[in-house]
């Protein structure tokens, strides 16, 4: 496996590769590597004929109270998942490679990200999206892949490659779990025992709610609130939001027809997690 760290070396393998005609799937990450990420690389390899990764904690989708500085950075380690999972390239660029000065450009897609985790981290998005835009012009991908733990990002993604007419498909994973239900997340490191032990409240709270839509229920609110009481049932835990909106759009469904997006963000002591669950055929 490479391991590229300028702009300037990747640029010049992708193009020896298009002359090739070889087939890219990329996959941004954060680092802090786990198999929910290793999933979508392994997905690129069926997609692809390299499989390329990127690792960089961008700091303009952290806001300054949130945990950029403190967030788990292990390259060696993810170094060698990468490499035992088949990737063809590490890209992982320093802050000064990737912002040589800060940004004068916005990439804000406001109707999607104002709710959420756009309402309850003002600027996450942009951040997101001017990285992702930067990192997809930068890779050239034929493919990229995304989580669906993440359903507001790749949703904000799918968007914006459809708006600025990126040549570059976007495809997205379903969420990898522990056996008891927890959404694998690079997050999930910083839990104590028992905090590990009361995440499983998102999973429970999300598959409550899906059994009440089973079971027939409809309203948007009373499926909120059934969440909320659950995840208020676990005391080391705190509600953030708890939604059920229109998987496409991310508005809030007020009778749920068809399919819904059931979406948590919950503070279990002081980190944040988030999960959600696509009901379909309601
Ligand atoms: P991150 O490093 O957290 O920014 O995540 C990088 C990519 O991996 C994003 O597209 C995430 O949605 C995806 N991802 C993270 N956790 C999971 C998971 N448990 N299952 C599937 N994809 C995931």
């Amino acid at each position: 496996m490479l391991v590229v760290t300028t702009i300037a070396a990747l640029r010049s393998r992708r193009e020896e590769l298009l002359r090739r005609d070889t087939r890219v799937a990329f996959v941004p990450t954060m680092g802090a590597l786990h198999e929910g990420h290793l999933a979508l690389v392994h997905r690129g390899r069926a997609l692809a004929d390299e499989v390329w990764v990127s690792v960089f904690v961008n700091p303009t989708q952290f806001a300054p109270h949130e945990d950029f500085t403190t967030y788990p950075r292990d390259l060696e380690s993810d170094r060698e998942a990468l490499e035992r999972s088949g990737a063809a390239v590490l890209f992982a660029p320093s802050m000064r490679e990737m912002y040589p000065r800060p940004s004068a450009t916005t990439i804000d897609l406001a109707e999607l990200t104002v709710g959420m985790c756009g309402a309850q981290r003002p600027g996450h998005f942009r951040g997101v999206a001017l990285v992702v835009t930067k990192l997809l012009n930068i890779v050239q991908p034929d493919v990229a892949l995304f989580g669906a733990k993440d359903w507001q990002q790749a949703t904000v993604i799918r968007r914006l490659v459809e708006d600025l007419n990126i040549p570059t498909r976007i495809e997205v994973h379903p969420t990898v779990r522990e056996d008891d239900g927890v959404a694998l997340s690079s997050r999930n490191a910083y839990l104590s025992p028992p905090e590990r032990a009361a995440a499983r409240v998102l999973s429970q709270a999300l598959g409550n709610a899906e059994e009440a839509i089973r079971a027939g229920e409809r309203r948007g609110s009373v499926l909120e609130a059934l969440m909320a009481e659950r995840v208020a049932g676990e005391p080391l835990a705190h509600l953030q939001y708890a939604a059920a909106v229109d998987p496409d759009a991310l508005h809030p469904v007020r009778i749920v027809t068809g399919r819904v997006l059931l979406a948590l963000a919950v503070f279990v002591g002081s980190t944040r997690l988030i999960d959600n669950l696509l009901v379909e055929g309601v």
